[in-house]
């Protein structure tokens, strides 16, 4: 698969050295690691120590100096090698980006250099159950007391809160003012009293598992706030632009890793005269997911560029539609290899057919396709909202 030639010698570098510790792992390696119901900390210990997962963090707190640009492209290399780390997504990418930008010193200094080394790690909360789409009406709520916040509600479907140290929670807190509810970010680390998981059952073969929380009464120290009770909205889409972004890059390597495999299949396998590859009902599709991939790509790169470069509005138009586009060209890509492969496309030896599941969720997290189309129509195209 071709590498853009509009990326700098640099990050072409970069992209070879990660494809590089991706194929050392490989699908296979994943794939024993669901299997063993275990979780792929060995590749992130040694993405970590490389540099990779701490790319886009600040140096003076372990970090690469890097962006997003950066990061996306460890993430999609992975992923295109067959081992994805979906915790990118959260842990460096969301929390640690928030934390970088809006965080107290006290707060920096206690978790980006671990964030960066990989040593730690961060789950992100924000869907409700009655919530859902509709992040305005999330009720998770923060209340003071004394000099603590006391939090109450629940999250549905938030990933890998059993292996992160703490997960960043968003909640509201009521104005003194107009009594009205703003969105705050909270830091609470695993072990919290009131602080209650339960996995749910998910029919996708990955190492991270996601799970229902609730918050009963957990107490929190005045410093598990992050930043400005008064600038939570502001902070929080700092957080959730890198996140589609890196939901992007994820869908690309996944696109990228099934293509590969059926095209290398397509170039072999043979039951009339001619590889089946040579039929242009099996080379067409997968010549169109490729062109689909690529596309989604420079949207991912410009998103992210625009990111890196402080413009986060500019930056969340293009973020929304990188997510979307790479999703669909995943999921695209995906069903096509599938088909490509034939009975195999639906064999555990092949190890496709986990995949059509698992491009789903780019379509759905962590904000769904209508819900792209609905910002595009509103904020792009100007037209009435219907709700
Ligand atoms: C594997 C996985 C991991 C996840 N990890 C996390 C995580 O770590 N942290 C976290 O906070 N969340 C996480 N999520 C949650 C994810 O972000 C939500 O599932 C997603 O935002 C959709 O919310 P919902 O499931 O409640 O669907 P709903 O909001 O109920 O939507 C259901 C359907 O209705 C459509 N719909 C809803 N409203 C509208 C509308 N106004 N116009 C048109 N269509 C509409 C949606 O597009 C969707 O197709 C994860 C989800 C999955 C599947």
């Amino acid at each position: 698969m071709g590498t853009p030639t509009i990326e700098s010698e640099e990050h072409r570098a970069l992209r070879k050295a990660v494809a590089a510790l991706g194929t050392r792992y490989g699908r296979d390696y994943f794939t024993r690691v669901v299997a063993e119901g275990a979780h792929t900390d060995d590749l992130w210990a040694e993405a970590a120590k490389l540099g990779y997962l701490g790319v886009n963090l600040p140096e003076e707190h372990g970090g690469g100096g890097g962006g997003i640009v950066e990061l996306s492209i460890v993430l999609e290399e992975l992923g295109a090698a067959g081992c994805p780390l979906l915790m990118m997504v959260v842990s460096p990418a969301i929390c640690g980006t928030v934390i970088a930008r809006f965080g107290t010193e006290e707060q920096k200094r206690t978790w980006l250099p671990g964030l960066a080394d990989g040593s730690r790690k961060m789950a992100f909360g924000i869907t409700e159950p009655d919530a859902g789409s509709n992040s305005h009406r999330i009720t998770t709520t923060a209340r003071k007391e004394g000099g603590d916040w006391v939090l109450n509600g629940r999250k549905v479907f938030i990933s890998g809160v059993d292996i992160a140290d703490a997960t960043l929670i968003v909640g509201r807190t009521e104005d003194a003012r107009t009594g009205r509810l703003k969105p705050c970010l909270f830091i609470v680390p695993r072990d919290t009293p009131g602080f209650g998981r339960s996995p749910i059952a998910m029919e996708l073969s990955a190492p991270e598992k996601q799970f229902e929380l609730t918050l009963d009464e957990v107490r929190l120290p005045a410093d598990a706030l992050v930043g400005d009770e008064d600038a939570g909205l502001l902070q929080l889409f700092a957080g959730l632009n890198p996140e589609r972004i890196m939901t992007a890059a994820f869908a690309l390597g996944m696109g990228r890793y099934a293509l590969g495999r059926a095209v290398d299949y397509a170039g072999t396998r043979q039951v009339w005269k001619e590889p089946i590859g040579a039929h242009q009902a099996v080379a067409h599709p997968l010549a169109q997911a490729h062109i689909e991939l690529e596309l989604a790509r420079l949207m991912m790169q410009k998103a992210a560029h625009l990111y890196d470069a402080g413009d986060d509005l500019g930056a969340g138009e293009a973020a929304n539609m990188a997510k979307y586009a790479a999703a669909e060209a995943a999921v695209h890509a995906v069903d096509q290899a599938v088909h490509t492969l034939g009975g195999n496309g639906l064999t555990q030896e092949y190890g496709l057919a986990s995949m059509i599941t698992a491009a789903r969720v780019a379509r759905i997290a962590p904000v769904s396709r209508e819900m792209i189309l609905n910002f595009v129509s509103h904020q792009s195209l100007g037209l009435p909202k219907s709700y």
